[in-house]
Parts: C-alpha cells; sequence; structure tokens
C-alpha cells in the first residue's frame, strides 16, 4: 500500500457507493432517518477532491488529512466514526512511506478501534462494526502468512459479505435503529453494507 493506490482505493470506493446508492438509501430509510447515503457520498466527494491535491504526501498525512476533512464535512453518527478511523490509521502509519501487509493490518485494527471507543459500540450491536471487527482480525490473522493477496481479498470480501447480511437479525444497541428495538429485525444496518461495499472495492481493485 502506498499514496498512489490509497488514492486510487478513495476513487473506487466512491464508485462503487454510487453504484449501490438505491441498496444503501433505502438501508436507512427503513431503519434510521435516510441520510446515510447522502453522508456517505458526501464524504466520497470531499475525500476524492481532497485525494488529487494529496499525491506527494505520505499514507499517514493522506489519512489524517481525509480525517480532518471529513469530521469538518460529512454530519450524523457516521461523520465523526469514519473521520475518526482514517485519523487513528493516520496516526498507526507515521513515517512509513510502503505499509507492509502487516504494518497495515496493524493501522486497520487502530482504525477500527477508534471507531469502537468514539461509538462506544462493539460487535454483535447491528453497526458497521459488525463488518470491521472482523475484517480487522482477519487482516490481523494473515498478517504475517504466505497468503497470497487474491486469496486474502477473496476471504475479506466473503467475510464483509456474510457479516453484513448477519446484521440483518441482530437488534441494535446503538445508533438510531436502537429507538425501534424489534422492528430493525430483517433490516440490514446501512453502516455495514456501506463498509461491505467499500472494502469490496478496496479488494477488486488491489487484485485487478
Ligand atoms: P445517523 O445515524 O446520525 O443518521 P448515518 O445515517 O450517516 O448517521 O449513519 C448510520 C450508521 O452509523 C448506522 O447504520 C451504523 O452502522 C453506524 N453507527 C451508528 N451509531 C454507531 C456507533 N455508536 N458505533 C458504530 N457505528 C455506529
Ligand atoms: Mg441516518
Amino acid at each position: 500500500m502506498n499514496t498512489a493506490l490509497i488514492i486510487n482505493s478513495i476513487f473506487a470506493v466512491q464508485k462503487a457507493i454510487l453504484a449501490n446508492e438505491a441498496n444503501i438509501e433505502s438501508l436507512d430509510r427503513a431503519i434510521g432517518d435516510g441520510d446515510h447515503f447522502i453522508n456517505v457520498r458526501r464524504g466520497c466527494e470531499v475525500t476524492a477532491e481532497l485525494a488529487k491535491d494529496l499525491k506527494d504526501e505520505l499514507p499517514a498525512q493522506v489519512f489524517h488529512k481525509i480525517g480532518m476533512k471529513l469530521l469538518s464535512t460529512i454530519g450524523g453518527a457516521s461523520g465523526p466514526l469514519i473521520s475518526s478511523f482514517f485519523m487513528a490509521m493516520g496516526k498507526a502509519l507515521e513515517g512509513v512511506t510502503e505499509p507492509s501487509r502487516a504494518q497495515f493490518a496493524i493501522a486497520f485494527g487502530a482504525g477500527v478501534d477508534a471507531i469502537k471507543s468514539r461509538g462506544k459500540a462493539d460487535l454483535g450491536e447491528k453497526t458497521m462494526l459488525d463488518v470491521l471487527i472482523p475484517a480487522a482480525r482477519l487482516l490481523q490473522n494473515f498478517a504475517h502468512e504466505p497468503i497470497e493477496l487474491e486469496k486474502l481479498c477473496k476471504l475479506l470480501k466473503e467475510d464483509a459479505h456474510a457479516n453484513m447480511l448477519f446484521t440483518k437479525d441482530m437488534i441494535a444497541t446503538k445508533g438510531r435503529a436502537h429507538f425501534l428495538g424489534e422492528r430493525a429485525l430483517g433490516h440490514i444496518d446501512p453502516g455495514s453494507k456501506t463498509c461491505e461495499v467499500a472494502i469490496g472495492a478496496v479488494c477488486d481493485l488491489l487484485t485487478a
């Protein structure tokens, strides 16, 4: 992972999010307030715009600047949470030019931990963390294994897809959906769908 790849990943995520508009929108309309897609689309727009000027920065600065930008531009619960993910990634990669798979796994884990502490949430609460925590664990588990990138990406995508679907049968204990109690059952959490789409987009880019 170097800066060029991070910037290409940003464009790939934006494209994938836009392609999943109908799906993501309808999920937050069902169990939230319907603004999740708008928040994420805006986040992608400002990040993509910013990315054009970050070509000469180290990965740490790229992530840090994205985090700062997202904090000041996206609303909702998801804005500050996703912002904290990027800020923590940046902090973990301080001074590293080309993060190795192991360094990336540590940084991703730090990003997910930042979301956990900011949102005071954990696994099984019907949030984006139900996709992100397992993804961080998977990356960590394979950080020092000689597994091919194609295989690792396939595992990540399958895992994210399954975990996104699992949120359907969860009762929310965090976020707006928790006001619905059992009425949220049968609906996928919008944030977990967004994260599945983003992880899929980066994996597809890495293995193209
Ligand atoms: P809002 O809920 O303020 O309208 P969004 O619609 O943009 O914000 O984002 C909703 C998503 O944010 C949810 O689907 C869920 O995945 C995630 N989320 C909400 N609260 C938390 C939390 N405390 N921790 C982690 N993720 C959360
Ligand atoms: Mg919402």
